[in-house]
């Protein structure tokens, strides 16, 4: 893995681990306290519900047990069950007619209280004997209404209504007796629990929050519903999915769902010795609509974070990689004996501080070859002798000449196009090409002839003793040996020619400069001329100049 890619991974771990690690631990105690939250706030309106509902019931029982311990209720009942006779053949006009008694009592209690829906009488064998008013459904006492008078003295019946809210009723009854006769019927009440409802109304108004659509009910121990604060239509009024698992855990927050997909929570507490349990549920989602708006914004902050950390870290990395490639890059052209490179330093730290070391480096070494070549006298790429050391050939012969004025030539060889061969094989191959030249060059002269390497692909041979005629024969085979010869190099076959220019030595005022001069114009014409020839500069010894004659 590369640098850059080894920081950004770094860069992008060190911030998602730490931020969502952080944000889970905070995510799950969020998720904790509100589900404690919730418990708490469920359980205290479930228990004041269970408290409400009981005084309500307590009211309403004692209003009822008011109306039943009325004579005239307990006296129609007697004469009900046989006929008065006073013996005289007079009957007590007023229970003459004991049901019609009955009737105008219960339309006497109705008119006054507006909260029940019907008042009943039955016998003290449960049958019905009136209600009031006459039309409807006549309802009827629940199965065990024996029992629950022997054990609580009043009978609970069932809810009644289909929708389970304000027209709902709820059946209540108590006995009506008289002092000798035992249980003489049953005063029954269907009563509208508004009060009720509107109690668990405000309750749930309360507790009421993020629209969570909290639904309160009241619902039998066998999972019936008998009151609910769910609308009609909504699910809550008479789904039961939820129930076996509330029924078995009362008083504990529950998860589940319900039919119309919807999870909610909810708490369920049975009343203690009434039939009924209060339930009450809350969306789940709007409940924990805050906490996940927060993981969401959380998970978004990370995002950018690790945008910007992650893109501030490949700034960084690139910051390291870039210097660390020029360096390497200038180091292989070091490498490839280019001593000319130099980086460029723009950072003032560590990096800034190698650039500098190395540019200083490569300065110093090039400075020390400069050095080494000034003071070596061959060629390292050609073993000829070099420039400098031709040049002192040459300065030598002009002293021995002027001493001895005996003619000598120069020759200028130069290699013809040599830059395609640089350019279609590469500078090694020219190098190769170089070498091949040089070699030849010396196998074509004599010992006592000064060859060496002008400069680049150009080179000078100094023949000693020697007109512009005899030199023009030595340039000849010169040339003819290097065009009929070839050059290999990694299995290719190169072959180069050359063009020379011959001058001879005019006299001992000619210096060196305006000998070369000569030569290299001639060179300069012989290529104009087409290349691969020699050309003499026709000005030389008197004795040279006769020679064609
Ligand atoms: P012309 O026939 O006109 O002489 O063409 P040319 O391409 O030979 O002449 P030019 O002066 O344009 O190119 C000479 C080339 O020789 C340019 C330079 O890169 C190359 N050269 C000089 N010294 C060296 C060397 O030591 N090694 C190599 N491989 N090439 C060199
Ligand atoms: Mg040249
Ligand atoms: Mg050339």
């Amino acid at each position: 893995m590369s640098i850059r890619n080894r920081i950004l991974l770094f860069a992008v771990l060190v911030t998602l681990l730490p931020s969502l690690g952080l944000g889970w631990i905070y995510f799950q105690q969020s998720k904790q306290a509100l589900l404690e939250n919730t418990a708490h706030e469920l359980k205290a309106a479930v228990s004041q519900v269970e408290r409400e509902s009981l005084l309500w019931l307590k009211e309403q029982m004692y209003e009822i047990r008011v109306f039943s311990s009325s004579y005239l209720l307990s006296d129609a009942l007697t004469a009900y069950y046989r006929p008065v006779d006073t013996g005289d053949g007079q009957s007590d006009t007023s229970l003459a007619d004991p049901v019609q008694a009955m009737t105008s009592y219960l339309s006497l209690v109705r008119n006054q209280y507006s909260q029940y829906k019907k008042l009943l009488v039955f016998s003290n064998e449960g049958t019905l004997i009136v209600q009031e008013p006459a039309n409807g459904d006549s309802v009827s006492l629940p199965g065990d209404w024996l029992q629950q008078l022997n054990t609580r003295q009043m009978i609970i019946g069932d809810f009644y209504g289909r929708d389970k809210g304000p027209g709902t009723t709820l059946m209540l009854g108590v006995a009506v007796s008289s002092g000798n006769d035992g249980l003489l019927g049953i005063l029954g009440a269907e009563v509208f629990p508004h009060a009720l409802l509107d109690v668990m109304q405000s309750i749930l108004a309360e507790s009421e929050d993020r629209g969570t659509n909290a639904v309160l009910s009241l619902i039998t121990d066998d999972g019936r519903v008998l009151l609910s604060t769910a609308e009609a239509g909504e699910p809550g009024a008479r789904d039961r999915r939820g129930l076996p698992v509330l029924l078995s855990n009362p008083g504990q927050l529950v998860t589940y769902e319900r039919s119309d997909g919807v999870t909610v929570v909810g708490m369920l507490a049975p009343v203690p010795d009434y039939p009924w349990a209060v339930l009450m549920e809350k969306r789940r989602g709007a409940l924990f609509a805050d906490i996940e708006r927060m993981r969401n914004l959380t998970l978004l902050v990370v995002l950018g974070m690790v945008s910007v950390i992650g893109f501030f870290a490949w700034w960084l990395a690139r910051g390291i990689v870039a210097p660390l490639h020029e360096l390497t890059e200038a180091a292989r052209q070091v490498a490839d004996d280019n001593l000319d490179v130099q980086i460029a330093v723009r950072r003032r730290d560590e990096l800034g501080f190698a650039s500098k070391v190395f540019n200083d480096m490569v300065r110093q070494l090039k400075q020390s070859r400069d050095r080494l070549e000034l003071l070596s006298t061959i060629d390292s790429l050609t073993q000829l002798p070099n420039r400098k050391a031709v040049m002192e050939a040459f300065s030598a012969a002009l002293m021995r000449y002027q001493r001895h004025p005996r003619a000598f030539s120069l020759l200028m060889i130069d290699i013809d196009h040599f830059k395609v061969i640089n350019d279609d094989h590469g500078h090694l191959a020219g190098d190769q090409v170089l070498r091949h030249v040089a070699s030849l060059l010396r196998e074509q002269t004599r010992q006592v002839d000064a060859v060496g390497r002008y400069g680049g692909e150009e080179f000078l041979a100094l023949l000693d003793e020697t007109d512009r005629e005899a030199a023009r024969q030595v340039a000849e085979r010169i040339r003819t040996a290097i065009a009929n010869s070839s050059v290999r190099y990694q299995e290719k076959e190169m072959r180069v020619t050359v063009s020379i220019g011959v001058a001879e030595i005019i006299g001992p005022d000619e210096t060196r400069e305006q000998l070369i001069d000569r030569a290299d114009k001639a060179m300069y014409q012989a290529k104009q001329q087409g290349r691969n020839r020699v050309v003499v500069d026709d000005r030389g010894s008197d004795r040279a100049n006769e020679a064609p004659q």
